[in-house]
């Protein structure tokens, strides 16, 4: 159940349950170069740019956040790297005081020319979507992407060391759950970590995803009947969403999130920054603060900081998937995953 009682502005943030919210996951834009079936509809239409945060707009909401005790910056999407002047973006965010570490998820088709810039700029490491190995399944997943761009983008992130890779495959019944053997073969050789991500329901294809879902454990199955018993990696960080295991022998890790099945509420740390400028208390629930307007009507810092710890003081628990009770007032794509 959650209070509603109102708290004095403090150096960190917590909410009523406990939890230490210093990890704020930032939507550079809404806008991709792909239409990911599990994403977005493919007619979406983006968000008209007067309505998306300004860079200034973001670097005072991150200035905000990292007074209040926020220390690590996920760049997200949309998909980031179509935003223009990102790399004096990255840098500007490195240089606020309290921020330790700047990453990135993205799907890695501009990352062939961005990767060493962005690793100039100070981007500490990056996170790649990559949900098929077959570059015809990979257009008919993504709608339109050249797979062959992702492991460019791929071998330039590695040469800039933007490590460790990560690598987020979303399982999805029929499209590449025939896949997650080879994809989790890729790990034997190379030391990235794969990733699968459970399919989540959200916004308007919610009822597309909610029949596609494959749960971790039959993902698990199929990769130890192909390739040997999954090891459980020691000295798991219980903030990370992704429970890791090796294969014997293995150079790198596989990770499972399951975000339906198993969710980790209790490990949560994170906020989310939308790119229209709220601040999202849960991925799977609709629950945000408007920061966009006191920011737009000239409220002063003592006063965003007392908004967003305000916010974040009331960050709920637990999706509801179970009750039928799902987010569907954006799309994955106006979140960030
Ligand atoms: N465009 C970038 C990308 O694809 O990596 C960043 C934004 S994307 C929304 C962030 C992550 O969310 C990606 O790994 C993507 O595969 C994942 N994702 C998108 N829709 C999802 C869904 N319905 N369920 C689970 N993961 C999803
Ligand atoms: Fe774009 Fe990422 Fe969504 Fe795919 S998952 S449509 S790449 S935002």
């Amino acid at each position: 159940m959650e209070k509603h009682t109102t708290i004095d502005t403090p150096s960190t943030m917590h909410d009523t349950f406990g939890r230490h919210l210093h990890y704020l996951r930032v939507s550079l834009t809404d806008a991709c170069n792909l239409r990911c079936v599990y994403c977005m509809p493919e007619d979406i239409t983006f968000q008209p740019a007067a309505s998306l945060l300004q860079d200034e707009e973001i670097l005072m909401l991150i200035r905000v956040a990292a007074s209040l005790g926020v220390d690590k910056i996920r760049l997200t999407g949309g998909e980031p790297t179509m935003r223009r002047g990102l790399v004096e973006l990255v840098r500007a965010i490195r240089a606020v005081p309290g921020i330790q570490r700047v990453v990135m998820t993205t799907n890695g088709i501009k990352l062939a020319s961005l990767a060493r810039p962005l690793a100039a700029a100070g981007l500490d490491q990056v996170n790649i979507s990559i949900d098929s190995l077959d570059p015809v399944k990979f257009r008919s997943i993504t709608r339109r992407g050249d797979l062959d761009h992702v492991w460019r983008g791929i071998a330039a992130a590695e040469a800039a060391g933007l490590t460790p890779i990560k690598l987020n495959c979303v399982v999805t019944r029929g499209f590449n759950d025939d896949e997650v053997v080879e994809l989790a073969r890729l790990t034997l050789t190379n030391p990235w970590q794969v990733r699968f991500i459970e399919l989540m329901p959200l916004g308007s294809v919610a009822d597309f995803q909610q029949d596609q879902v494959v749960p971790s454990r039959v993902t698990q199955a199929r990769i130890a009947a192909a390739l040997g018993p999954l090891l459980p990696v020691a000295g798991h960080n219980g903030h990370d969403p992704a429970q890791p295991y090796q294969l014997a022998g293995a150079a790198g890790q596989l990770g499972f999130i399951s975000s339906v099945t198993q969710p980790f509420c209790a490990g949560c740390n994170r906020l989310r920054l939308t790119a229209d400028g709220r601040l999202r208390l849960c991925l799977l629930r609709d629950a945000e603060v408007d920061l966009l307007t006191p920011l737009r009507a000239g409220a002063d810092f003592a006063s965003l900081q007392h908004i967003m710890a305000e916010g974040a003081y009331h960050k709920p628990w637990g999706h509801r998937l179970e009750e039928d009770d799902i987010a569907r007032s954006r799309e994955m794509s106006q979140i960030g995953g």
